[in-house]
């Protein structure tokens, strides 16, 4: 059974004369061409396929539609991918600041407050030479700040097994290890404990000269009162500046 072409009604636009056709002929198909206007006008005169070109319109048209279909889906994809995104962004700003936060207390915060006090004399000043010696490492000359306060980087760990905390400064960073759930107390008294050892030359460590400025910034800073010589070990100095701060954040643990 052979298939027979549909045929197609071609038409002269000229004289609308027109005959049927297959809807794909020949380039030199005579029926292509309307013989008496090319006569008459010296030129070749093409029929148009109307229902040929209707077709074509639709097709054209139903592929606009696609596509314009398609840069729809794709914008409502790329929104929505974005959304999440933004959302996710978020959430994990928002965990990332929530890690930050001990009984209520933002150590960062914290940070920023405690670099101000006057009990360093200046030390996190951005001016001050002992400041920028810890900078160095870090920063370009030329970007060098000199107003203002350094806030040494603190790197939190939060542990999972145990309770006891443990600090380190390491000259403009300062790493801390606390339990999840640590008191503000505790948490407070370790960051200013640290702070007191980037305020100091190295060398010094826990000297009696320590003890002097670590409580003289915990006066400032949570109103302690305390005194080095009470106590006959740093592990008792510590604990002690502990349970001053207790007192100031009315804690119980
Ligand atoms: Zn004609
Ligand atoms: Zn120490």
């Amino acid at each position: 059974m052979g298939r027979i072409a549909k045929r197609k009604r071609w038409v002269c636009p000229k004289c609308d004369d027109g005959l049927l056709a297959p809807s794909k002929p020949r380039m030199d198909d005579v029926r292509r061409y309307c013989l008496p206007c090319s006569e008459a006008t010296g030129r070749l005169v093409q029929r148009t396929c109307l229902s040929k070109d209707r077709e074509r319109q639709v097709k054209q048209e139903r592929e606009a539609a696609k596509r314009q279909r398609t840069t729809v889906a794709k914008k409502m994809k790329r929104a929505k991918a974005a959304a999440k995104r933004e959302e996710e962004r978020i959430t994990a700003k928002e965990e990332e600041a929530a890690r930050w936060i001990f009984g209520g207390v933002n150590l960062k915060e914290e940070a920023k407050r405690l670099v101000k006090l006057k009990a360093w004399r200046g030390a996190f000043h951005l001016s001050d030479k002992r400041c920028l010696h810890a900078r160095w490492s870090r920063i370009k000359p030329w970007k060098r700040i000199r107003r203002g306060y350094f806030v040494p980087d603190i790197n939190l760990q939060i542990r999972r097994k145990g309770t006891h905390t443990s600090g380190r400064s390491y000259g403009g960073r300062i790493a801390m290890t606390l339990p999840a759930g640590c008191s503000a107390a505790r948490a407070c008294a370790l960051l200013i404990h640290e702070l007191a050892h980037e305020a100091l030359p190295r060398n010094v460590w826990h000297a009696e000269r320590f003890w002097l400025l670590l409580f003289e910034a915990a006066h400032e800073a949570y109103g302690a009162d305390l005194a080095p010589c009470a106590y006959s070990n740093n592990g008792h100095r510590q604990d002690a500046l502990r349970d001053a701060l207790k007192e100031k954040f009315d804690d119980k643990s």
